[in-house]
């Protein structure tokens, strides 16, 4: 098991990481888990890992359980980075990949950090697992949470969760309670009923899912041979991928199994933007919205927890953030699906709308090497998918029927 230290992003207080905790108890900042870098590195290379397939668990010697052995795991990571040779032609660009999570275990990169979180539950003996959810969050903590037989209560907006989210999380046994209310207050509930109830929280405060999400980058660099993309397009809602990323590209920089770590861009929906806001104000402070809203579900989200470690994440890397309107994130996402053969839920081709927002503007050098993160499967959000497309058209079971339709003589 490697070293690490639970720590303070702020004022750099150290925690006891034996005991469930999210924010400091001197300062009230987020937490981090932080792995002793050099030991990883040296146990990775001496274990020959680059030998092993792609997944979150390739690189166990960097993610700080007590014994990966042990873990709760599904297959998750070892997702596709797909060069976008059609897309490329049509935008005009030279070197775009997409990173796409939708082939985890439950639909989303979620998983990356679940099957860590849930490991870690099981080691600090918690019984019951919860989580505030626009819907992803809900789906795969139902899945690892009946995988490791632990209880599980998920608390999600009524009315504003897709279909296949809520059908996952039913279906995987949690007991799902549906709030009056918005993704935020939802998420305030579970914090206060986790320090009073003594539930697990696995929202993305939670520093052991960032561990499981930073491997993204690894794989990225990896996929790359060794080399960091030049920009990274990420979806921002709470803000824990965003900083799982960054995380993890310059820990893999430093252990110095890549080269280079990307500038990244963080993009938000317009109607639910307040990171993009700070940058487009250059403020320091986050100001949150009241009533996000925006067809992308998985990041309609006004108060993102993990604001201050992405907007740190995002300025040290050289990048910003900034927002795509619905009609972008649409026409993105049926670009992945009709160019490409990717088919995204909304949120998961916001990043490629930033792209393509960015071209046209021309804030972007076309022959970069781009890698836009499409975070979770269209499959998640059928009524989206469906009142965009064309419906299908009803026939007569005969030839004459199809011919006619087609085109074809008759
Ligand atoms: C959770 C989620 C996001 C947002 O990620 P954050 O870590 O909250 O910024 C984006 N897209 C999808 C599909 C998600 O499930
Ligand atoms: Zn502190």
């Amino acid at each position: 098991m490697v070293s690490y230290e639970v720590r303070c992003i702020e004022c750099g207080a150290s925690h006891d990481p034996s005991k469930p905790a999210y924010a400091c108890s001197s300062c009230g900042n987020l937490l981090e888990a932080q792995i002793d870098e050099a030991e990883a590195a040296g146990d990775l290379a001496e274990n020959g890992y680059s030998e092993r397939a792609l997944s979150v668990w390739k690189y166990r010697e960097a993610i700080p359980v007590d014994d990966p052995s042990l873990a709760i795991s599904l297959g998750e990571g070892g997702t596709p980075l797909i060069r976008c040779k059609r897309l490329e032609e049509e935008l005009d660009a030279r070197n775009l990949w997409i990173k796409f999570e939708g082939t985890n275990p439950t639909g989303s990169f979620k998983d990356r950090g679940m099957t860590v979180g849930v490991t870690k539950a099981l080691e600090l003996d918690m019984s019951v697992v919860t989580c505030a959810s626009t819907g992803n969050t809900s789906a795969s903590l139902a899945a690892y949470a009946a995988a490791a037989d632990l209880d599980c209560v998920v608390l999600i907006p009524e009315g504003k969760v897709a279909l296949g989210k809520l059908a996952q999380a039913m279906m995987h046994g949690a007991d799902v309670l549906s709030v009056k209310g918005n993704f935020d207050q939802a998420l305030d509930m579970v914090m206060t009923a986790a320090n009073e109830m003594g539930m697990y929280v696995l929202n993305s405060v939670n520093p052991f899912r960032i561990e499981g999400q930073k491997t993204a980058a690894y794989e990225v660099c990896d996929q790359l041979n060794g080399v960091s993309p030049e920009r990274l397009y990420i979806p921002v809602g709470n803000g824990g991928n965003s900083a799982a990323y960054w995380k993890g590209f310059k820990e893999y920089d430093s252990m110095d199994f890549a080269s280079g770590c990307p500038l990244i861009r963080g993009i938000q929906a317009e109607g639910a933007a307040p990171v993009a806001s700070m940058f487009s104000e250059n403020s320091s402070e986050l100001v949150p919205v009241d009533e996000p809203e925006t067809v992308a579900t998985a990041i309609r989200i006004g108060n993102p927890a993990n604001w201050k470690k992405t907007v740190g994440a995002i300025r040290e890397s050289g990048g910003s953030a900034s927002t795509v309107t619905d009609d972008e994130i649409l026409e993105a996402q049926r670009f992945m699906a009709r160019l490409e053969g990717i088919f995204p839920e909304p949120a998961g081709a916001a990043a490629l709308a930033g792209f393509m927002k960015d071209l046209e503007e021309d804030l972007v050098d076309r022959s970069a090497v781009v890698v836009c993160v499409s975070t979770g499967h269209g499959l998640k959000d059928p009524d989206t998918a469906i009142s965009q497309s064309v419906k299908p058209r009803t026939i007569e079971p005969t030839m004459e029927a199809l011919s006619r339709i087609l085109g074809g003589a008759d």
